[in-house]
């Protein structure tokens, strides 16, 4: 290795874990050399901002490489302000780890060069799974991972006066686009394979629930139908499922992210064999001098041993990654948690999101979990712009630690989620939930923030005093030979606002303990309200008189999405 002052590190790929890696080490160690390969014109872009650039929110694409001080992040910046040289338009062709170097071609010239390097950065993300059907190749189809699609989609719709887009894929790039162009004024179809949207990021329920921010938004909602061809000569003019053709004048294909190892792979670095490169805590590959980080790695996940290797590719772990690694070459190591799989996407007036693990995923586990949806508005009802929120919360039956948690709803989700991020990376348990210090004022939250009121409604369940049902649970007993009686406790004004849509007998929560003697003994007896704060009262107060078979409907009228 050269001397410490001239340490020659090479970086591949240069979006956000690359850049965030190669400048942060010339920030550490100002005497390295480092050189970032990009095959791409373009360095340094936030993918993310797409769906935004898209919707019209700013008008230039460029923006999205611009640095708030409006300056552009290209290879003269780079240069200048970072002191990293960017070879932009060269691709890697192949690792020599004995040598040390890597092959690399300059993609206009042809012609090929062995780099060496002393420290090696893999930073070559994930490309977009192309479904292998007939179709993807034709004209206005399009994989939303760069600006130029993006830019090329907008002028297109404006050029060919575009009408109506249909999304494949329901998940967060699906759900973020269909918002984009919603908003945009296009008619909008997604189709989505799974039954629910989101899969594998939300629970069944939550799922349900997420997709009323779809619908309600006039995004129509194909689930459970498999895109098997798109149709047209030259361009495209529908999606065949394989249930019926949906006409469409351009198609988005966002079905998942792949983690781009092949590089690693044939230098013959631990992958795992569905994708992903495998890192350790300092994202040092299976040769020390190779590090990874990015959507071409897989992650440990940090709830637990239990939770094994995710693959979740997000620019908010990207960056972290570049960080560690330059860290770590720097010789100050700190090593990477893991991740606890935070997302979160807007769609219309909703937050959609969860961290940590699902109840599906907890239960495929064999983990012993106990969950509850708790609704209520994000701050308090009297302030104009409080909102409903859905929390679920999911908690180790045992230990009560807190596993995972999701958010639905037009009510400030996310910041419920990142406070819950933080806690299950530091193994709270529910009553550490409910003891967190949130921040309270009217304007933001209410007295007890709805994630602490979450924590203690999955307590009272845990310790046997609450006693509740899904939404879906109640269908089926109301549907079954033997339906309990639904006691709605809300005032005949709400009720007339917001009708239930079963047989309820109306007893507002005020009036329980007077009618007590209306109520049959022998027969099931669910109750309900808004959010079902009044329902879980009233299951107290039946309890309380003899009552034994009650339970409340999880979520209330506003969860109610069966
Ligand atoms: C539309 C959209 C919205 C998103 N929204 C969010 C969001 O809201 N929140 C969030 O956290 N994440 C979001 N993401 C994901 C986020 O953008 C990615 O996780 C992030 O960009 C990954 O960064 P990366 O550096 O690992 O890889 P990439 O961004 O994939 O960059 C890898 C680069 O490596 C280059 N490369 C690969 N192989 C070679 C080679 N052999 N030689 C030279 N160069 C090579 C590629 O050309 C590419 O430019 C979104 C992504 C998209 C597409």
């Amino acid at each position: 290795m050269n001397s410490a002052t001239d340490l020659n590190v090479l970086v591949i790929g240069g979006v956000a874990t690359g850049p965030k890696a190669a400048s942060r080490l010339k920030r550490l160690k100002p005497g390295a050399r480092v050189t970032m390969i990009e095959r791409d014109t373009l360095v340094s872009y936030g993918a993310c901002g797409l769906p935004y650039f898209v919707e019209g929110l700013f008008s230039e694409v460029e923006e999205l490489i611009r640095t708030p001080a409006d300056v552009p992040r290209n290879v003269a910046f780079f240069e200048k302000a970072k002191g990293v040289a960017v070879r932009t338009g060269v691709e890697a062709l192949r690792i020599d780890r004995d040598r040390k170097t890597v092959t690399v071609q300059d993609l206009s010239s042809r012609e090929t060069e062995d780099l060496p390097y002393d420290k090696l950065v893999l930073a070559t993300g994930g490309y977009p799974f192309r479904p292998p059907i007939p179709g993807v190749e034709l004209k206005n189809v399009w994989f939303m991972t760069h600006p130029d699609h993006a830019e090329s989609l907008v002028a297109q719709i404006e050029a060919q006066n575009l009408k109506k887009i249909v999304l494949v894929g329901a998940g967060f790039i699906g759900i973020e686009m269909a918002e984009a162009l919603k908003l945009r004024g296009l008619d909008v179809v997604v189709v989505e394979m799974a039954d629910q949207i989101m899969t594998g990021i939300l629970d069944e329920d939550m799922a349900r629930f997420g997709a009323r921010a779809l619908t309600g938004g006039g995004v129509e909602l194909v689930l459970g139908e498999q895109v098997t061809a798109l149709e047209g000569e030259e361009t495209v003019t529908g999606v065949k499922t394989n249930v019926r053709s949906i006409g469409a004048e351009a198609v988005i294909i966002a079905v998942g992210t792949r983690p781009n190892d092949a590089l690693a792979r044939e230098a013959g670095l631990d992958c795992m064999e569905r994708g992903g490169i495998l890192i350790n805590e300092y994202c040092q590959t299976s040769d020390p001098d190779i590090y990874a980080g990015g959507d071409c790695v897989v992650n440990r996940y940090y709830g637990g041993g239990a939770g094994g290797s995710w693959f979740v590719a997000l620019g908010s772990t990207a960056n972290k990654h570049g960080r560690i690694i330059a860290d770590h070459i720097a010789g100050k190591p700190v090593p990477f948690p893991g991740i606890g799989g935070t997302g979160v996407v807007r769609a219309f007036n909703f937050n959609l999101g969860r961290t940590g693990m699902g109840e599906r995923q907890a239960k495929n586990l064999n983990l012993d979990v106990e969950t509850v949806v708790w609704a209520g508005p994000d701050r308090p009802h009297y302030m104009p712009d409080a909102r409903p929120l859905l929390i679920k919360m999911i908690a180790g039956r045992r230990d009560r630690k807190l596993i995972g948690v999701q958010v639905a709803g037009p009510g400030d989700g996310a910041k419920r989620l990142d406070v819950a991020a933080a806690l299950i990376l530091m193994g709270a348990t529910l009553d550490d939930v409910a003891g967190v210090d949130f921040a309270y004022a009217p304007p933001f939250s209410p007295p007890i923030d709805p994630l602490a009121a979450c924590a203690h409604l999955l307590t009272n369940k845990l310790d046997g005093l609450a006693v509740s049902v899904s939404p879906e649970e109640a269908l089926r007993r109301i549907s079954g030979s033997h339906p309990p009686l639904v006691i709605d406790t809300r005032t005949p004004r709400e009720i007339e606002e917001m009708p239930f849509p079963e047989e309820t007998l109306a007893i507002p929560l005020g009036a329980l303990r007077e009618r007590l003697a209306e109520l049959p003994k022998d027969r099931e007896i669910l109750t309900f309200c808004k959010v079902s704060l009044r329902g879980y009262e009233a299951q107290r107060i039946l309890n309380a008189a003899g009552f034994d078979r009650v339970a409340f409907i999880e979520g209330g009228v506003f969860g109610w999405s069966v």
